[in-house]
């Protein structure tokens, strides 16, 4: 067998299945109890909608070409403008000039880190942070540091210190953060404004999850924040990640970047090397069901996403020892946990599954450094409430005998 490591480029080096991955693979298993993947319900879907979205579409000999042909990269343009739409309605004033579609935000994070990293940048990151933004991130060959923020003992200064590089980017998910929950008060988006604007630092907003609010205020998004003090977003340093996979389905893969114009006519040249463009039938199909339905629906989901996050905090304030605590998020899919620091989360996740079949994912993935090796992830998102609570009780009782 060939070792290929040695005609890979430097950045395959980073590419490393997680030993995670592999145990969950065991998730199939029918009778395990998960609280690890981060998916939609698929009961949930607007599968009605979608079929007749595209019925519609392929049914116009005139619509079906255009869904069917080679097309733009900067993406369908009826659904730019719709998008921009949507953006003004959350204090976001662009235009479909300022916004890119990709395949999910996942390729978002990916060409953002193709236009902005170049090896041994250093780009901040919070401490957890999202999994997929590393994977994206790590084939650019960035080094990471802890962003500024909740959590966060950082200050601009403490950047500069030793005559270090000024970091690249800041990357940060303001509304219910994967993984912990947790969102970000309009306070603490103006504090980490005034420090990006300290050091000059462009910020990536990641608003995955924001259709999923179940309760509390909505604060801005920090791109609304950044155009209102620079003038408009052409003149702020601020990159917001959109996507449909939450609020309506994920596998049409339809995401979108909003950015100053300069930024967007950079990343079309990156989708057109890489991609050229998103499938315009998806696009089509999207822009209909979001501009018929995206209301009523994420309504509906998010009715069903807060009985079941309910019911998690719940069972764990009935269960769980009192030497464990968690996060109480006002969305999303997540509650983030924080066990004794002899805990480890990657073995207490192996017995988990041997013991009493219930499965999550070990906290140390999240963490750029893999630290944080006492924390776990649990979703809420995929099971009803008394298996929630099966679930909860069982691990309760796994954590009670440790
Ligand atoms: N950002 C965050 C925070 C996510 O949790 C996910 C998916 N789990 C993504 C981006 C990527 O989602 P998609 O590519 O489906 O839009």
């Amino acid at each position: 067998m060939t070792n290929w490591d040695h005609y890979y480029a430097t950045r395959a080096a980073r590419m490393q299945a997680s030993e995670i991955r592999e145990l969950l693979k065991l998730l199939d298993q029918p009778d395990i109890i998960s609280f690890a993947g981060g998916i939609p319900d698929p009961e949930l879907f607007p599968t009605e909608a979608i079929a007749k979205a595209s019925n519609a579409i392929l049914g116009n000999k005139g619509r079906a070409t255009t869904a069917l042909q080679y097309a733009v990269s900067e993406g369908y343009l009826p659904l730019r403008e719709w998008l921009a739409n949507y953006m003004a309605a959350l204090g976001v004033k662009c235009t479909a000039e300022n916004i890119l579609i990709t395949n999910g935000s996942q390729q978002g994070l990916d060409f953002l880190g193709k236009l902005f990293i170049s090896p041994n940048d250093t780009i901040l990151v919070a401490w957890p942070t999202y999994l997929g933004a590393l994977q994206a991130f790590n084939a650019y060959e960035p080094h990471y540091d802890i962003l500024p923020g909740p959590g966060s003992n950082r200050t601009p200064e403490s950047y500069r210190a030793g005559g270090k590089p000024k970091p690249k980017f800041g990357y940060v998910m303001p509304e219910f953060q994967n993984p912990t929950g947790t969102s970000m008060t309009k306070e603490e988006r103006i504090a980490l404004l005034d420090a990006a604007e300290a050091i000059d630092l462009p910020l990536i907003e990641d608003a995955a999850y924001e259709h999923l609010r179940y309760d509390g205020e909505r604060a801005p998004p920090i791109m609304a924040l950044a155009a209102e003090r620079a003038g408009g977003i052409d003149h702020a340093k601020v990159m917001y990640l959109g996507t449909f996979s939450k609020s309506i389905v994920p596998a049409l893969r339809i995401g979108w970047i909003v950015a100053p114009k300069d930024v967007i006519k950079k990343l079309v040249l990156i989708n057109q090397a890489s991609n050229l463009h998103v499938s315009p039938l998806n696009q089509m199909i999207l822009h209909e069901v979001a501009a018929t339905l995206l209301e009523t629906h994420t309504k509906k989901i998010r009715d069903i996403y807060k009985v079941r996050r309910d019911a998690m905090l719940k069972s764990l304030a009935a269960h769980m020892p009192a030497n464990v605590s968690w996060t109480k998020p006002e969305g999303g899919m997540f509650i983030w946990m924080t066990l004794p620091n002899t805990i480890d989360g990657a073995e207490l996740l192996r017995r988990a599954i041997n013991d009493v079949r219930v499965a999550f994912v070990p906290g140390s993935a999240f963490f750029a450094d893999r630290s944080g090796r006492n924390t776990i992830r649990l979703s809420f998102s995929l099971n009803d409430p008394a298996v929630i609570d099966e679930g909860i009780k069982r691990l309760a009782s796994l954590l009670r005998g440790t």
